[in-house]
């Protein structure tokens, strides 16, 4: 078996890190939303079972999850073919596919898109949040955990040989559950024994990432490679913002192209807008955290695909790059968050 140090392990083999190009950290290209489906608002219920439509695009952003079809984006692999390629037209190089077990990975098809396009595709290995967990993976004592998980790396996941780069993105839920729990133990100590990245989905309390790295901490995971997700959504406090920063994991803020009035998963939460995450960044940038930021969108249904009238993967580097060029964040720091930091993090040691 080769040795995975200094390599990073995409679903086409190993490639040298200084191959990726412009990374986001955080996508989906294939997965089934089901598990995070929500009553429609009363009244609205006709408009979550018909079919996408012009007319109701307003009403599926703001409600995506009231929308059975909409949850369903593995039925979109010509779509997302035809965006990976437009990301390409655009710049991009990599894509890091973070559908875990509980919302339907699909290693066959990353493997043929990443054939078709050219784009470097990462899966990840591991768990999503526990209302997806099997009764069998409930069932699992962590050493049998770390071992599925260092298997979908070393060996290949879901019955195939074709092998993951990252663990997760790794589910939790606040308040954290026992098995959550049991899968963050396992994370850490397959990290520990791979040096593999990690990548994050925290609860959506302010609280919970920092509950999160402690047990990643204590169970011997190596922070440094870890990347706490959804920061936009997460800690909204600045001075809170900066104390979780100091603990040294990656900042990730990966919901770009998502605005809401009315966030579904917790109404209480004022969901940012694309110009807000900017000045963030640059604030995080400014307290001198470059080298811990990075991005992403987070594209997980299908209304955020061009073809329903959505922004696509290549959001980023057409909009929000420009964008920040005028808000004052440098091409050099732009290309830290979006190169160097992708590179160094999904890098083995
Ligand atoms: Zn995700």
């Amino acid at each position: 078996m080769p040795s995975l140090k200094g390599k990073v392990q995409t679903v086409l083999g190993l490639v040298e890190p200084s191959q990726l190009g412009y990374t986001m950290t955080h996508e989906h290209l294939t997965m089934d939303y089901t598990c995070c489906y929500y009553p429609p608002p009363s009244g609205q219920e006709a408009l979550s079972e018909t079919s996408i439509e012009m007319k109701n695009l307003f009403w599926l952003k703001q409600n995506p999850y009231s929308h059975k079809e909409n949850l369903l984006l593995h039925q979109e692999t010509s779509a997302v073919k035809e965006e990976l390629l437009q990301f390409k037209a655009a710049g991009g190089g990599t894509i890091v596919e973070n559908t875990t077990t509980g919302i339907r990975r699909d290693m066959k098809t990353l493997k043929q898109l990443a054939e078709e396009t050219g784009v470097h595709i990462i899966a990840g290995a591991g768990f999503y949040v526990g209302a997806t967990h099997s009764p069998e993976t409930r069932a699992m004592s962590v050493e049998q955990l770390t071992e599925v998980i260092v298997n979908e790396i070393l060996n290949g996941a879901d019955g195939t040989d074709i092998k993951c780069g990252v663990i997760g993105e790794v589910g939790c839920s606040w308040p954290l559950t026992e098995s959550e729990n049991k899968v963050l133990q396992a994370t850490a100590h397959a990290q520990s024994q791979l040096g593999c990245p990690v990548i994050i989905h925290p609860g959506r309390n302010s609280d919970s990432p920092f509950q999160i790295i402690r047990i990643l901490q204590e169970a011997g995971a190596d922070t440094s490679k870890t990347v706490m997700s959804h920061m936009d959504r997460t800690i909204f406090d600045e001075k809170k913002l900066l104390e979780f920063a100091e603990l040294g994991c990656y900042l990730e803020y990966d919901l770009f192209g998502t605005e809401f009035i009315l966030y579904q998963m917790n109404p209480d939460i004022d969901m940012p807008s694309d110009n807000e995450r900017i000045l963030r960044v640059r604030m995080l940038i400014e307290e001198g955290y470059e080298d811990r930021v990075l991005l992403a969108h987070d594209m997980h249904t299908k209304n955020r695909l061009k073809k329903y009238g959505g922004h696509g993967y290549s959001h980023i580097l057409e909009n929000i790059v420009p964008k920040m060029l005028i808000r004052g964040i440098s091409q050099e720091k732009i290309d830290k968050l979006l190169v160097g930091n992708p590179r160094r993090w999904l890098t083995f040691e």
